[in-house]
């Protein structure tokens, strides 16, 4: 498996579990940052859909994390460096924190208040259906080490969807559940042996392994924890991973584009990755 390169739709991650090992995408290293633009507050999130559903280039961005409803969607990067072109639209229900997701068409997020997954139609912003994730802490009882409510993190890779929280019957420690995104409904979880997620800095999937990061602060950090839920292996992989703005409040995977996205104090920010 280690000799096969990572190519986005075509690799072999696609979801069969038995041939998660022959995917040949694990981390191996994480170049500095490109910052796209920088405006907005210190917090939030940015997306791109993998699955490019209502077309090519689309971006959402979603501002800080206390029960905001506003989304705005820009036509491309380059809108959204020069805030052009945007698109205002509205949630039925607030979010908390920056762990969403766009998958396929739809938006996935935390509602505020509670530890229900939202999933709205980004065409009609029609809230659609709803998941509630069984005793996930929220509201900064199991957020990253910044705060911000960020205790319910999505995730997209080319497994598909997955939900990165903590509950009390783990000790805080990061919890993992793989969501099926036609159902609505987890479909596994894993308790992890992680740091508490208080300590953590954000997390994300890439081909169906979990990473973690130190710390969201410090201009240099690691990712120093990775899991496999297939074979429940943890390591420390030590892969360096810088926080330019020092203040990196969400980090996600997006598998076309194979780079990590990131809100840093205000940048809109991605990362090369090296297989
Ligand atoms: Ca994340």
């Amino acid at each position: 498996g280690g000799a096969e390169v990572c190519d986005g739709l075509d690799n072999d991650c696609n979801g069969e579990r038995d041939e998660l090992e022959e995917c040949g995408c694990d981390l191996v290293s994480i170049a500095t940052p490109d910052v796209h633009s920088y405006h907005g507050p210190t917090w939030g999130a940015w997306m791109q859909d993998p699955l490019e559903t209502l077309g090519p280039d689309l971006v959402w961005k979603m501002e800080a994390f206390d029960n905001r409803t506003l989304v705005v969607r820009y036509p491309s990067i380059s809108d959204m460096a020069t805030g052009s072109s945007e698109t205002y639209q509205y949630l039925s229900y607030g979010y908390d924190g920056t762990g969403h997701v766009v998958y396929d068409g739809y938006l996935y997020y935390n509602q505020a208040y509670g530890s229900t997954i939202q999933k709205v139609d980004l065409e009609t912003m029609t809230a659609v259906d709803s998941l509630y994730i069984p005793d996930a802490g929220y509201r900064n009882t199991y957020s990253y080490d910044w705060g911000g409510y960020s205790d319910i993190d999505l995730a997209v890779d080319e497994e598909g969807l997955w939900v990165i929280y903590a509950t009390a019957a783990n000790s805080g420690r990061l919890v993992l559940s793989k969501i099926d995104v036609d159902t609505f409904s987890i479909t596994d979880t894993w308790n992890t042996g992680s740091d508490n997620k208080n300590s953590i800095g954000n997390a994300f999937m890439i081909c169906g392994k979990l990473y973690a990061t130190d710390t969201y602060g410090s201009s240099s950090t690691t990712v120093d924890f990775k899991f496999d839920p297939l074979t429940g292996e943890e390591s420390n992989p030590g892969i360096s991973i810088s926080n330019p703005g020092g203040y990196n409040s969400s980090i996600d995977y997006n598998f076309l584009e194979q780079k990590l996205y990131s809100w840093d104090d205000g940048q809109q920010q991605t990362y090369d990755l090296t297989f």
